[in-house]
C-alpha cells in the first residue's frame, strides 16, 4: 500500500538539481502515491514529468509555486491540478520570469558595494544546468566563498527579505496569483506559512484570512521546515478555517542534506480532499 504523498518539489526547470523525469522516478522509488512537481513560476519540467509517471504506479500532480508580493517575508503560493497552456496563467509566469532576470544585476551590485567579491557570471555558473538562475544558487555562492556558513545565513545576512542585498522582484499581489492559479483549474495553497516571518499566530490568522479572502483554497500546513508545534497549528487553522491540507519536502536535490523527497512524511489521508478536488 502506498499511503504518502509529497506535493511540493523542484527539478531543474526552476532551482532544482533533477531532471523532472528524475523527481518523479525518485518519488516512485520512496513509494509514494502521488507527487506534485511544483517548479518556481514554470510550468515547463510538467509535460516531462507527467510522461515519466505514465509508466510507473504513482499519480502525477502538474503543479507550479508563483510568488507573490508581501512585505517583510516571502509569500509563495502553489497551485495544484494545474493546466499548463493557460494563457493566463502562463503570462503570470513570463512577468516573474523577467523581473528575477531584471533583478539578479541589481543583488550582485549591493553585494559588490558591501565588500562582497561576486560576479553576475559566477552566479550563472552556479546555477549549472538550472534554466533558472535564482537565489538559492546565489546562497550556495556565498557558502562557497566562505561569505556564508549555510544557505539559512547567507539568506538572513545577505539576500532574504529584510537582508542589505535584498532585492524585491515580486509583482504579483497574493490574489492576481491565486487568480492565476484559479483560471488555470488549479488550486492555491499557501506554502510553507513560516517563511512569511508572522511574529505571533494571531498576525498569521489575519494574513490567511486576507488570502482566504482572495480565494485561497489550501494551506500547506506539513513542509519540511515546519517543526511538529507548527504543523498541529497549521492543521488547526486549515480546519478553523476550512481550507484543504496540502503536505511536501520542497525538495531541490541531492545536495541539500536536510530535505528529501517523500520527507516529512505527508499521509496520504491528510490530502484525500484536496487530491479529490484535482482532475490531473
Ligand atoms: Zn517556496
Ligand atoms: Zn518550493
Amino acid at each position: 500500500m502506498r499511503n504518502y504523498v509529497d506535493l511540493h518539489t523542484h527539478s531543474n526547470v526552476s532551482d532544482g538539481q533533477l531532471r523532472p523525469a528524475e523527481v518523479v522516478r525518485l518519488a516512485e522509488r520512496k513509494r509514494l502515491a502521488a507527487v506534485a512537481l511544483t517548479d518556481h513560476d514554470s510550468a515547463d519540467g510538467l509535460a516531462e514529468a507527467e510522461a515519466a509517471a505514465r509508466a510507473l504506479p504513482i499519480r502525477f500532480v502538474r503543479g507550479v509555486e508563483i510568488s507573490a508580493s508581501f512585505s517583510g517575508g516571502t509569500m509563495h503560493i502553489v497551485g495544484l491540478g494545474i493546466d499548463p497552456a493557460n494563457r493566463r496563467l502562463r503570462s503570470a509566469m513570463g512577468r516573474l520570469v523577467r523581473a528575477r532576470q531584471r533583478r539578479n544585476p541589481k543583488v550582485v551590485a549591493k553585494l559588490r558595494a558591501m565588500g562582497v567579491d561576486v560576479t553576475l557570471e559566477q552566479w550563472r555558473a552556479w546555477a549549472g544546468d538550472c534554466r533558472m538562475v535564482g537565489r538559492l544558487h546565489m546562497a550556495k555562492l556565498l557558502c562557497a566563498k566562505g561569505y556564508a556558513r549555510d544557505v539559512g545565513d547567507a539568506f538572513r545576512r545577505y539576500i532574504g527579505a529584510g537582508a542589505p542585498a535584498f532585492v524585491d522582484k515580486e509583482l504579483l499581489s497574493p490574489r492576481e496569483a491565486i487568480e492565476a492559479i484559479h483560471a488555470a483549474g488549479g488550486l492555491a495553497v499557501l506554502a510553507h506559512p513560516p517563511e512569511l516571518n508572522y511574529g505571533s499566530n494571531a498576525r498569521l490568522e489575519r494574513i490567511v484570512r486576507s488570502l482566504v479572502r482572495d480565494g485561497l483554497d489550501g494551506i500547506e500546513a506539513i513542509h519540511s521546515e515546519h517543526s511538529p508545534a507548527q504543523t498541529r497549528h497549521y492543521l488547526a487553522l486549515a480546519g478553523r478555517l476550512g481550507l484543504l491540507v496540502s503536505g511536501g519536502s520542497d525538495f531541490h536535490g541531492p545536495d541539500q542534506l536536510d530535505n528529501r523527497v517523500g520527507l516529512p512524511r505527508v499521509p496520504l489521508a491528510a490530502v484525500e480532499e484536496l487530491l479529490a478536488r484535482i482532475h490531473c
